[in-house]
């Protein structure tokens, strides 16, 4: 099927040849023709199937005619992240360049007066994050009631990030008789049923279950032992990696994320990192200078991460195995795109066992392991138990330097440019990401009680006085 045969306008398809497209591809060809009939959608298809293009495209064809009120934006499209948000923003630009359209984004981390002008001119497309959204609605900035189509993508990573009440009030402030295009890359019950609340008779299309790994890409396993050893093996496989061109490193927690970040850095590693608690600049920042290829390694959290369009990244490594056994499926996705070849790897302790079970369940395959499995392992060496996070990070290891091989031997790491990121501290406390599951430590055995301090009054001699006669 060719893209003539779909039913797109003439300025649409002028942009689509542009874009070098000579083929729609099967989610394209699936949803835009009932999108144009003004059917509802249900796209059960992951970020890499052109699913963008699958809502973009019909919106800009609807768009020509009419034209957007001040404050009463035509169309809203919300997105989980505000990567993907600008990612959206992008795809218009692209697809719209033959339309006069204004499109406004409003995301958190940039400064309200902007967008407010952008939305007071009239916006055709509103492409938001659910709490910036709300936040200009509750000020009385927004209105909703001339949306004709709501575009809601990535619903799943909504439902992980906390924003399932947000979407259903948003829901109920757009008109009942709006178009709703709604993409999720799996279906658990909370979405599906948010799918029967708000859809009308939607044409369902499933392009690739989310249990499906493509087969370009290279799947290994590494045990290790954790605490720091898991480091100097992630530096290992770094220095050894075949076929290197960049790589996303993975971790399940903000926190590791600032932590391992800094330790690659201090290692001679070119890395950027990109969580969720970093302002939206420095986001940007990390994200430019890796598409750039001014660092080399991306250390990132799945939130963060998850839908960016980053062509050609040659390895993936999960520095930690993800406890949601469809991020593992999400996480690798990130390479051998387009046909290329690409490897990832992830590194797996003896307390990640029952993760790696469910992985190996969904996606239907065992993977391989690199070196001795976790039961070959030789035991941890005997080290004195490492000083617990924010700790170990105070005292001993950020002021050792690093041993005289690693020191000789950057291996991947080319000369830095500072980015935005080295100078920007995170911002820590975003209430939402408080509400995702919060994964197990892995800083060290639990400290019971007190752990090794004890208060010195704790430890003063009590002095018991002799009970009178008649006290209990
Ligand atoms: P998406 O799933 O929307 O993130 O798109 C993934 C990538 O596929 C983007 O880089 C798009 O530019 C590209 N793409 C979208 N549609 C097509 C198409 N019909 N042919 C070739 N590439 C496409």
């Amino acid at each position: 099927m060719t893209f003539d045969e779909l039913g797109l306008s003439q300025k649409v398809l002028a942009a689509v040849e542009a874009s070098g497209y000579t083929q729609p591809t099967p989610i394209q060809e699936q949803a835009i023709p009932p999108a144009l009939q003004g059917r509802d959608i249900l796209g059960i298809a992951q970020t890499g199937t052109g699913k963008t293009a699958a809502f973009v495209l019909p919106m800009l064809c609807r768009l020509e005619q009419g034209r957007a009120r001040a404050r009463m934006p035509r169309t809203l499209i919300l997105e989980p992240t505000r990567e993907l948000a600008a990612q959206v923003e992008a795809s218009f630009a692209k697809y719209g360049a033959n339309h006069k359209l204004n499109v406004a984004l409003l995301i958190g981390g940039v400064a309200f007066g902007d967008q407010e002008a952008k939305i007071m001119r009239g916006a055709d497309v509103l492409i938001a994050t659910p709490g910036r959204l709300l936040d200009f609605y509750e000020r009385g900035k927004l209105l909703l009631t001339n949306i004709e189509i709501l575009v809601i993508d990535e619903a799943d990573r909504m439902l992980d990030m906390g924003f399932i009440p947000d979407i259903e009030r948003i829901c109920k402030l757009v008109p009942f008789t709006r178009q709703t295009l709604f993409f999720s890359a799996t279906m658990p019950p909370e979405i599906t049923r948010l799918t029967e609340a708000f859809l009308h008779n939607p044409v369902r299309i499933e392009v690739a279950r989310a249990s499906s790994t493509a087969a370009t890409i290279r799947q290994a396993l590494v045990a290790t032992h954790g605490h720091g050893e898991k480091r100097e093996t992630l530096r290992r496989l770094l220095r050894g990696a075949e076929n290197f061109k960049n790589a996303i490193i993975f971790c399940n927690r903000k926190r590791d994320v600032a932590i391992l970040h800094r330790s690659l850095d201090k290692h001679g590693f070119s890395a950027g990192a990109l969580h969720g608690d970093m302002d939206q600049l420095a986001r940007m920042a990390s994200l430019d200078a890796f598409k750039n290829g001014d660092v080399t390694l991306l250390v990132c959290s799945d939130v963060a991460a998850r839908g960016l369009d980053i062509p050609d990244v040659s390895h993936v490594f999960n520095f930690d195995v993800p406890t949601h056994s469809e991020d593992y499926v999400h996480r690798i996705g990130r390479t051998g795109r387009a046909g290329r070849s690409g490897t990832a790897v992830t590194l797996v302790t003896g307390e990640d066992r029952k993760y790696l079970d469910q992985i190996e369940t969904l996606i239907g395959n065992k993977i391989d392991w690199e070196g001795p499995g976790l039961d070959e392992l030789p035991p941890a060496e005997e080290t004195p138990r490492p000083a617990r996070g924010r700790e170990r990070i105070r005292s001993g290891e950020r002021s050792r330097r690093p041993a005289a091989a690693e020191r000789a031997e950057p291996a991947r790491a080319r000369p830095r440019r500072p980015s935005e990121s080295d100078t920007r501290p995170p911002t820590y406390g975003d209430r939402r990401d408080r509400r995702t599951p919060r994964p197990r430590e892995d800083d060290g055995p639990p400290v019971i009680g007190l752990g090794d301090h004890i208060p010195s009054f704790l430890l003063r001699p009590v002095v018991l006085k002799p009970a009178k006669v008649g006290e209990e």
